[in-house]
């Protein structure tokens, strides 16, 4: 097993309120799965993704990543599990404006003090942007962008990739593209979690998990849909 989220209770306190963002949550996912989270807004989708991240913390209940309890991890153990082990990529593509897409790809690189930029280009290549490395985002298309940010995420060869509304901000078109990506990158063998809204980009997912009121209310295999020229 990869991850697993034992009976996980995550509580918020605002101004004395009380919410119950998760309300015991079992989740595991092993190596090589491509998990879609859906539900609506509110159910408790980022809230689940920020702990799998190691972002944030249970309130109650365990969090075993790669078969150790994070509970007993401090902050600097779980910056270096975070760098080493887990790639991000958000709805925004959050890349650095004035710098280029290769500086931005070696950045974890830097933080992980990885001294192989080499890796950067790979990484940038295997997204199909080994022609663009020295564009700044902002002569980059949206889609090229969120390539970019997949490439930064999968440069230090994370086990896991979470992905958090990826698509958001595409065309159908590319949404489609950078779907089919993630699908290849998976079929690599890379982890993928992703949370989406839309069945659409939840149908390349080969698991789809329902939450609904901070709970898991479903959780079906899926046959995922094959993107065109992948095959
Ligand atoms: P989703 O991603 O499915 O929209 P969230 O995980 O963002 O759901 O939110 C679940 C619940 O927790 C919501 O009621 C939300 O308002 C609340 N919540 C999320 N983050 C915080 C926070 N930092 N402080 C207080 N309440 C929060």
């Amino acid at each position: 097993m990869l991850l697993e989220l034992r009976q996980v209770w995550k509580v918020y306190r605002m101004d004395g309120v009380e919410v119950q963002a998760l309300r015991g949550v079992d989740l595991g996912v092993e190596a090589g799965e491509f998990v879609a989270i859906m539900g609506p807004s509110g159910s408790g989708k980022s809230t689940c993704m920020n702990l799998l991240g190691l972002l944030d913390r249970p309130t109650s209940g365990q969090y075993v990543f790669e078969g150790r309890d994070t509970a007993a991890l401090s902050e600097v153990e779980r910056a270096r599990l975070r760098n080493r082990r887990i790639g991000f990529v958000f709805q925004s593509f959050n890349l650095l404006p004035r710098t280029t897409a290769l500086d931005n790809v070696a950045l974890p690189l830097l933080y992980g003090g990885v001294r192989d930029r080499a890796r950067a280009v790979q990484a940038l290549q295997a997204v199909g942007l080994g022609d663009r490395m020295h564009h700044l985002p902002n002569q980059l298309s949206g889609g090229q962008q969120q390539r970019v940010a997949i490439a930064r995420a999968l440069v230090m060869r994370p086990a896991l990739v979470l992905a958090d509304e990826p698509t958001g901000n595409l065309d159908t078109q590319t949404s489609l593209e950078v779907m089919a990506l993630l699908q290849r990158l998976n079929r690599d063998g890379v982890t993928v979690v992703l949370v989406t809204h839309d069945p659409e980009v939840a149908s390349f997912s080969r698991r789809v998990v329902q939450f609904r009121d901070g709970r898991i209310v479903g959780d079906r295999p899926n046959r995922p849909r094959l993107a065109e020229g992948s095959a």
